[in-house]
């Protein structure tokens, strides 16, 4: 069989009418340009947890003060104690940040961080806790897996100052009514 001839069996193929139409070109680039994307994801993601310290923590090759451990998350005690019973609260697989999370993922850290939380109080009576969660540098991101710290509150000068600049008089209701909509418009689920 030479080369013609398999060209011409190939070109017979029924799928060879798709494949030669112009019009699906930009559907099979997108195809292949989220295939290579989600290549690329799983190796970054496979590297990021080979040298993520967080990851290291879960599988307890660096020892840390855990404060809670199920199959899907695990809680401990942040090594800065910005203010006493400081605790990071973070999902068992490794994803970078919120931007990256499953929703599954994220249900699944968010629904123990109330008994977390509770556990907290109970120890040690602070009156509050701030919830924080930090992404990308430019938010002071700094470990990168995903993780919410939970900073029980004494009082003023406890060690926590959110920094917090308001900004009321600069927006109208069209202005906020305009923001909200360019954001809703890039919901996808
Ligand atoms: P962020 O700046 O929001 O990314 O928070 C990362 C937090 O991880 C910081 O508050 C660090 O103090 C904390 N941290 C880093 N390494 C460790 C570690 N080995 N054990 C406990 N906490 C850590
Ligand atoms: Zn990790």
């Amino acid at each position: 069989m030479n080369r013609s001839t398999n060209y011409g069996k190939f070109f017979r193929h029924p799928l060879t009418s798709l494949i030669q139409n112009p019009l699906l070109y930009p559907v099979q680039l997108y195809t292949i340009d989220k295939r290579l994307h989600f290549k690329l994801d799983r190796e970054e993601q496979k590297m990021a947890h080979e040298d993520c310290i967080f990851c290291k923590i879960i599988d307890g090759d660096i020892p840390s003060a855990k404060v809670y451990e199920d199959d899907k998350v695990y809680a401990f005690l942040d090594i800065s104690q910005v203010t006493k019973g400081h605790t990071l609260v973070i999902p068992k697989e490794h994803t970078k940040n919120i931007y990256e999370t499953p929703p599954e993922t994220a249900k699944e850290l968010f629904s123990r961080i109330p008994v977390i939380a509770n556990a907290i109080r109970d120890a040690y009576q602070p009156l509050g806790i701030n919830l924080l969660n930090n992404n990308e540098p430019v938010a002071e991101q700094s470990v990168f897996h995903l993780h919410v710290h939970l900073i029980p509150r004494y009082g003023d000068g406890d060690g926590y100052t959110p920094n917090w600049i308001t900004h009321t008089e600069d927006y109208t209701s069209d202005d906020l009514q305009a923001v909200a909509k360019a954001i809703n418009e890039q919901i996808k689920h």
